[in-house]
Parts: structure tokens; C-alpha cells; sequence
């Protein structure tokens, strides 16, 4: 048996203690291997990145087995679960897919540096599979003696001759990789996309307008995944309509917390304040006149949250609230920006992601949506600012915004699934 590279460079105690460490938890501990996507362009900033991501990666952990977790060179996140179950390695991978920043997530063979053992991991990890395969090799710990092409050279005669199995190395159907780090070597086969983007929290804090429907939540994971950490705010028909549009608001947080872990969602009671706004006369101007009011009502919490922005799943010219026109006119409701962006997306794209979310089957569920009680016959396509503002100075609209924030209710919807609505 060949001895590869002890760790020379690993002095005294630290070695002794690493060498333990391996033995207890035996030469094959099953681990993840996260690779991280913009982060790694992030110069001055990098550390602060980083930190903030290890923080998430912890926070998405909560309940499992303690980890250990460790950064390999940039871009390389490795995290231990030393008391822990496969399966239960294989649960922590599937929580890190969803935490934002990580690219792709590896489930991985830790063995020490011995090319016989290393082989013998990446022989295990091709068993049961069929068609072509190549080797990946690469080295963080350039001392290895042997090259990377050398070591995957040696790895697939292996598997060839373990298998009878063609190399491909341009199109192969396997792959198998192992990287050479300063104590250990890593064999993986395949990985888990992760969803890219930023860490939670990088970007600030914002505030999602929650409906029931489809779009909001695909909004609120696109914002998500740029780095801001966001609360969510619901409006229901209530005392008009039943309770259903707030289960349903409910589990789309709840399914969305994955992304960022700690979400809040805030329930208000809308229905008496539409019924205001159509005995003022807004006519033609309903739903605007709501949406406007939604919108000051937004504001007004965004400013208790320390939320710099509002979010909302406006794509353009989808119904007939969202024109260009009126897009503008509710815009002039706030003054903090609104951010929207799902403006140029097609439903059938924000259908495809609200699937792959996981949200699509929560959003189609029945439920009387407040925004289609008192809905005009004819909707105003162009609305005129001027017209808006005259029903809202009728009403004192900015203090409605603030009395039925007085009615909200906080939800702490966890995707660990752990706390049931509170009675509304
Ligand atoms: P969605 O599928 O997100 O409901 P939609 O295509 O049905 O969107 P609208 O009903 O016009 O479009 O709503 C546009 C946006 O206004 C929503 O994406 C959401 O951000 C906000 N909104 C609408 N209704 C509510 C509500 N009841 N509570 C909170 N926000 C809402
Ligand atoms: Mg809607």
C-alpha cells in the first residue's frame, strides 16, 4: 500500500488531533462539499460574505446534529456532521441546496490521503452505475506526488477494471471527482444544484406584498436569492371573506423560509377598508385604489422592519392593474422604491419556477383572494394620479394605512414546520 502525502506541513498537536479525529469517525465519513458561486468575486467584501453565509449554512442546520464547518480555499465550503447518520448527511445537503450563494452541493466521501483507499472510495461510488464515466482530479494541496492527471488516470483503470465500463472524458454519463485537500481527499459523484445568487441578509432587509397567487412568492425567492432578507405582508379580505387566502399564505412562507430560515408574516384584515374605498367612490378605480392603500399600509410596516424596499410579483401588462400606467400610479403611492422583479417575465416562466420552488400546487388552491371582492365591472386600464389622490383625501388615507396596521397579526411560519398558525 502506498502512503501518498502525509501532512508534513501539519505540525505536532494538530496533526496528532486530526489523525484522531479521522480514525474515530472512520476513513469513509460520509460529509458535504459546497461550492459557492458570486461570492468569490467579491474582492474587499469577501470576508463579510462569508461570514454572513457560514451563518446562514448554520442557521439552515438548526436541529440536525452539530456540524462542523470548515472554508477550503475560495469557494469551497466543507461541512462534518461527526455523530450523524448518512441519511441524516444526506438531509443537512438537501437544506444546503436552499441556502443562498452556494452553486452546487456535494455529497462526499472523506478519506484520508492514501491513493489505495482513495481508489477503493471511488471504485464504492461507482458501483450499481451504468454507462460511460470519467475522473475528475484536482489538487487544493499541490504537494500531492501525484499530478491530477496522473491520480485520475490511476482511479479509472480502476474502475474499468472493477466494471468494465467506458471512459468518455468529453461526454461522460458519470462522473467521478476527488479533490486533494491538505489532510484528506474528497470522492463524490454527482451534486445537487444549489440556487446561486447572495447570501441572505448581504443586500439588507425588505418587505414582500404576500398574496395567494402564484407570482408574489416567485418574487420574493428572486430577492431572496440577491442577498436581501425579507419579511412578508398579507392582506386578507377578512371580516368579508373565510381564512383560507391566509392558510394558503401561511405555507407559501412557510415553504419559502428553506430560502433564508426566520421568516415573519404579517396578517391585516383588508376587507372593511375596500368597502370604504368603494363607498368613497372609487368605481373605475377599485382595484388601484387598493392596491395603493395595500402599498401605504406596506410602507408604514417596512418603516417599523427597518425595510428598505417593498417587493411585489407585478409583471407587466399581466391584468389589467399592472399597464405601464398604472404601474407609475402605484409607484406614486410610496415613497420607498418597489422593487418587481418579475417585470419582465412570462407567466408561463414564473409558473416553471414557482414549480421547481415547490410553490405552484400551495398557490393554485382554492380561495376567495381579497383583491376580487368588490372588483368593478370594467377596470381602469389608465388610471390618472390626480384621481387617485382625491379618493385617498376623502378617506385620509394615510391614516387608515396606519389604524389597520393596528389590526396586524404576527406568524413565524418555520419550514421546519414547527409552529402551527396562531387562531386569526
Ligand atoms: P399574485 O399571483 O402574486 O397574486 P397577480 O398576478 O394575481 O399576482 P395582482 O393580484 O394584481 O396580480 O397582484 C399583484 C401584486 O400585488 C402581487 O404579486 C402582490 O405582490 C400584491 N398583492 C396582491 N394581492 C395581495 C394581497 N392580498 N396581499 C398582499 N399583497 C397582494
Ligand atoms: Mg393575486
Amino acid at each position: 500500500m502506498a502512503v501518498m502525502s502525509e501532512p508534513e506541513a501539519v505540525e505536532g498537536r494538530e496533526a496528532e488531533a486530526a489523525v484522531r479525529e479521522r480514525s474515530a469517525s472512520g476513513p469513509h465519513e460520509l460529509c458535504v462539499l459546497m461550492k459557492l458561486g458570486e461570492i468569490v468575486l467579491k474582492g474587499s467584501n469577501r470576508s463579510l460574505f462569508e461570514r454572513r453565509l457560514h451563518n446562514n449554512i448554520r442557521a439552515a442546520a438548526r436541529g440536525l446534529s452539530p456540524i462542523k464547518l470548515s472554508r477550503r480555499g475560495s469557494g469551497v465550503v466543507f461541512v462534518r456532521m461527526p455523530d450523524a447518520s448518512d441519511a441524516e448527511v444526506a438531509e443537512l445537503a438537501e437544506r444546503m441546496s436552499n441556502v443562498m450563494g452556494v452553486v452546487w452541493v456535494h455529497l462526499v466521501r472523506r478519506v484520508p490521503k492514501d491513493l489505495d483507499t482513495v481508489t477503493r472510495a471511488a471504485v464504492e461510488a461507482m458501483a450499481d452505475r451504468s454507462g460511460s464515466f470519467a475522473v475528475r482530479a484536482r489538487r487544493r494541496d499541490k504537494r500531492f506526488p501525484l499530478t491530477s492527471s496522473q491520480l485520475a488516470g490511476h482511479v479509472g483503470a480502476a474502475v474499468v477494471e472493477a466494471y468494465g465500463l467506458p471512459v468518455n472524458l468529453k461526454r461522460p454519463q458519470n462522473t467521478v471527482s476527488i479533490e486533494v485537500d491538505k489532510d484528506e481527499v474528497f470522492v463524490f459523484t454527482d451534486g445537487i444544484p444549489g440556487q446561486g445568487g447572495l447570501p441572505v441578509g448581504m443586500s439588507g432587509r425588505a418587505l414582500v406584498l404576500m398574496s395567494g397567487g402564484i407570482d408574489s412568492p416567485v418574487a420574493a425567492h428572486r430577492m431572496m436569492r440577491r442577498g436581501l432578507k425579507v419579511d412578508f405582508l398579507h392582506f386578507s379580505g377578512m371580516p368579508f371573506t373565510g381564512p383560507e387566502s391566509i392558510y394558503k399564505a401561511y405555507s407559501l412562507v412557510r415553504q419559502l423560509d428553506r430560502y433564508q430560515v426566520g421568516s415573519r408574516l404579517f396578517v391585516v384584515p383588508f376587507g372593511k377598508a375596500q368597502q370604504q374605498l368603494k363607498t368613497s367612490g372609487a368605481d373605475r378605480l377599485q382595484v388601484i385604489a387598493q392596491r395603493r392603500l395595500m402599498l401605504k399600509t406596506a410602507e408604514a410596516l417596512a418603516d417599523d422592519l427597518n425595510a428598505e424596499a417593498l417587493i411585489t410579483g407585478d409583471a407587466l401588462g399581466q391584468v389589467s392593474s399592472q399597464t405601464m400606467t398604472n404601474l407609475t400610479a402605484l409607484d406614486d403611492a410610496v415613497d420607498l422604491p418597489i422593487l418587481r422583479p418579475l417585470i419582465g417575465m412570462d407567466k408561463t416562466e414564473i409558473m416553471d419556477q414557482a414549480r421547481r420552488m415547490g410553490t405552484l400546487a400551495i398557490s393554485e388552491l382554492p380561495d376567495e383572494d381579497c383583491c376580487t371582492l368588490l372588483t368593478p365591472r370594467q377596470a381602469e386600464t389608465a388610471a390618472k394620479i390626480p384621481d387617485l389622490r382625491q379618493i385617498e383625501k376623502r378617506l385620509d388615507a394615510e391614516e387608515l394605512a396606519e389604524y389597520l396596521l393596528t389590526g396586524k397579526k404576527l406568524h413565524r411560519p418555520s419550514f421546519l414546520g414547527e409552529e402551527a398558525p396562531e387562531k386569526v
